[in-house]
Order: structure tokens, then sequence, then C-alpha cells
């Protein structure tokens, strides 16, 4: 879905620029989802799309730092992660085949309930997902959040979860950070412009919910696991960038 011209080498802010795979990125899931497209197939070329990026920007070999993560390190595994409504329903269907995983789930919410991101990084709380050998057991459909995560240090990330309240900064590519940054804030202003809220909520707490309304899920029954507002969000992101194209075609009709 994104662009795989124009990668910019650096960008400072996270979202901070509407450059990049940033701004086709929002056109094309506005677009997307103006045409009724299910917003979880959305959802899914955008993880694509940031596995894409990740490639293209580890391919052009830029002299930055490369990720040291592989299959099996999972310290990043142990820290709040928040998903937007289109991840938690993705993630609620692949579930419904899969009842022990669905349990796990319910027990890591009642055990995560309530706890901020800071609380729930010093207890180092295994993601429900996670298996005995370090891998995610749903790792095709996992968080975008988790897609972008890496580090390129791996000493670092041991230290962050051996002693979490005086871990070090985890160190990242910068490019690659920037750029799939650009996506998944394309891919929120996108929801915005068609109409869909880019809130964020607790991945352990919006599953157990969803899984709880088996066919539909109202958005209202998600506001105790919401972590984020899409005024919050405004707030990180800057001002909303222009309308595209899509959005104001839609508002002639
Ligand atoms: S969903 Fe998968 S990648 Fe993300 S925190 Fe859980 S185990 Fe790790």
């Amino acid at each position: 879905m994104a662009s795989r011209r124009k990668l910019p080498v650096f960008g400072p802010v996270y979202g901070g620029e509407d450059a990049g795979p940033r701004p086709s990125t929002r056109v094309e899931v506005a677009k997307a989802l103006g045409r009724g497209v299910d917003p979880v197939t959305v959802v899914e070329h955008i993880g694509a799309a940031v596995d894409r990026v990740q490639a293209d920007v580890l391919g052009a070999a830029n002299g930055e730092p490369v990720p040291a993560c592989a299959a099996g390190c999972c310290h990043c595994c142990h820290q709040r992660v928040e998903v937007t409504v289109p991840e938690i329903a993705r993630l609620a269907r692949h579930l419904r085949e899969l009842p022990g995983l669905a349990i796990r789930v319910e027990k890591t919410a009642r055990r995560t309930r309530g706890l901020a991101s800071e609380a729930y990084r010093r207890e180092q709380i295994p993601c429900a997902f996670l298996d005995s050998r370090g891998l995610c057991a749903v790792y095709e459909q996992r968080p975008l959040g988790c897609r972008r995560a890496h580090s390129t240090d791996r000493g670092a990330c041991e230290a962050a979860h051996r002693e979490p309240a005086t871990a070090p900064e985890i160190p990242a590519a910068p490019s690659l950070s920037w750029n799939t940054s650009a996506v998944v804030v394309g891919m929120l202003e996108g929801m915005k412009h068609a109409g869909l809220a880019p809130d964020h909520y607790e991945l352990h707490h919006a599953l157990a919910i969803a899984l709880e309304h088996e066919h539909e899920l109202p958005l209202s029954a998600l506001d105790p696991a919401r972590t984020r507002t899409s005024t919050e969000l405004t707030a990180i992101l800057g001002q909303p960038s222009a309308p595209t194209r899509a959005s104001r075609h839609r508002s002639t009709q």
C-alpha cells in the first residue's frame, strides 16, 4: 500500500513530517475505507507495507546500525502493547479458532488491567502470545507496534528486562523507525479522514472484551481498555494533515 519509492534516509520526529510513505498511505487507507473495504483487510495490508518498508530500508544499507533482533529474543514482549480497533478485530477473529490462546489472553488481561505503561514495564509481564521458546504465537497477525519494534543493541534489551527500573534507552535504527512510523501514522490519518477513530487500546484488555462479543464489537464496550484517544494522538502527531484527495471527494458527494 505504501509507496516503495521516496524513502527518506532519516527524519527527526515520530510522524513529524508529511513525507515518505505517510501521504500515500493516508490517501489509500481513506480511499479503501471510504469504498467499504473491511478495516481488518486494510490493517493486513498495512502490516505487509510495514514489512516491505523495513526490507527496503535495510536493503538500502545506508550505514546505520542494523537491528540485533532474532527469533527467540523476546525481551521487548514484556511491556504494554497498544492497538487500534482493526488490529483488535483481526486478532479476535484469529483467536476464535484458538481457544487455548484466548484463555491465556483473558488471564493476562485480568493480571494487567489498569496498569499504566510504567508499572507494566516495571513488572515485566510477558505477553499472552509469547510461547515457551520465546516466539510469538500470532506472528503473522501481530500488532503494528510489534512489527515496528526493534533494537540495535541486544545487551540494552537484556538490561532493560533484567533491571527495568534502571534500564538504559533502547537504541533503534533511525531510518527504520522513521519510515515505519510514517506508514502507521498515514494509516491513522487515513482512518480519521474516513471517520474511524484512531484511538488506541491495551492489547489484552481490549482483546478480552472483543472475545466476549462474538458478532459485533460495540466501540463503547472497549472504553475501559482505551489508553489513547485520537485527540491525544493529535497532540503527539501535531495538527491533522490537510484533507486527502479521497476525503475532499467524499465531502462533495
Ligand atoms: S503480540 Fe507477539 S510480538 Fe507482540 S508483544 Fe506479544 S508476543 Fe511479542
